[in-house]
């Protein structure tokens, strides 16, 4: 019996077939462009078609599907997601009940905090907190190996965590949140302020490890902002583990110390002994994970 994970991102649809049991391999894995931009039908219409292959040529017996947003994993609706701006209250698991199975549909930062958890298969973690950094933050928890949803889907939005009272404008429409400051939306637009021309987040990690000051300060002070959450979340759930994922990731320790000193300043000492802080090794491959044993999640 095999389970379909998707990873409904902006840019990409990636997805891979993994065998049930808990074993966390990926037995067939690929991306497609997603091409948001032709709207709603049109990429329903994608995820059907990858549904469809997959059926074809594998004996899938359920399929898991992260996305970015406000999801309600209950009942499969998709109240808004900053992918899709035309996505808005939207039954996904409705839209794609031509497949004819099982269907589970979750936050996608949810998605990639389960799948941390399942492939790091570690009988000592049982509380995790994932952290996708990408063009916006997402946020998933893992609780006592559950995923904890809150009252209506929606927990975990650490993104809109405020670090600053009255602060830069985010996404959201709210002012002064985490988002607003250490996403790779905000670092791109602290660029243009310094520098006076954007300049994407991989280049600026370039000049970063070149030594150019202006760019190791501008990390410096969005992760400083990441650091404050993670210290108050640490606080709140005295987690096992902390795990970054997303593109931001990949800048290790311009991401790593500044986030581990500022947590280190602002928790209780015994509960910062203890928590690991770490990059994902397997960013893509646990957000598919995640997604394919979504049916596992609550047991
Ligand atoms: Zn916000």
């Amino acid at each position: 019996m095999r389970l379909l994970g998707i990873d409904v991102g902006g840019t990409n649809i990636k997805y891979g077939v993994v065998q049930n049991g808990l074993d966390n391999k990926i037995i067939y894995k690929n991306s497609i462009i997603t091409e948001v931009v032709k709207g709603k039908e049109f990429v329903i219409r994608k995820i059907v078609s990858i549904i469809e292959r997959c059926k074809q040529n594998y004996d899938i017996k359920s399929i898991g599907i992260g996305i970015a947003g406000l999801v309600d994993s209950a009942s499969g609706i998709i109240f808004e997601s900053p992918n899709f701006p035309d996505w808005k209250d939207i039954n996904l698991k409705n839209e794609l009940k031509v497949v004819d199975l099982p269907i589970f549909i979750d936050n996608d930062a949810n998605c990639f905090a389960y799948g941390e958890y399942l492939l790091r298969n570690d009988k000592t973690i049982r509380n995790l907190i994932g952290i996708t950094l990408g063009t916006g933050i997402g946020g998933g928890l893992i609780i006592n190996g559950k995923l904890y949803h809150g009252n209506y889907g929606f927990a975990a939005e650490i993104g809109h965590i405020k670090v600053v009272p009255d602060g830069r404008r985010c996404n959201c429409g709210q002012n002064g949140c985490l988002e607003a400051y250490s996403s790779g939306f905000a670092i791109e637009k602290k660029s243009k302020e310094i520098f006076g021309e954007k300049i994407t987040v991989s280049s600026l990690y370039q000049m970063a490890l070149k030594g150019n000051r202006k760019a190791i300060e501008i990390f410096k002070d969005a992760f400083e902002k990441l650091g404050i959450v993670c210290a108050g979340l640490i606080n709140l759930l005295n987690p096992d583990i902390i795990v970054f994922g997303g593109g931001l990731s990949n800048m290790k320790d311009f991401l790593l110390i500044p986030v581990k000193k500022v947590i280190q300043k602002n928790c209780y000492k015994k509960l910062y002994e203890k928590v690991k802080i770490e990059v994902s090794q397997s960013n893509i491959d646990s957000g598919i994970i995640g997604a394919a044993y979504l049916i596992h999640s609550n047991k």
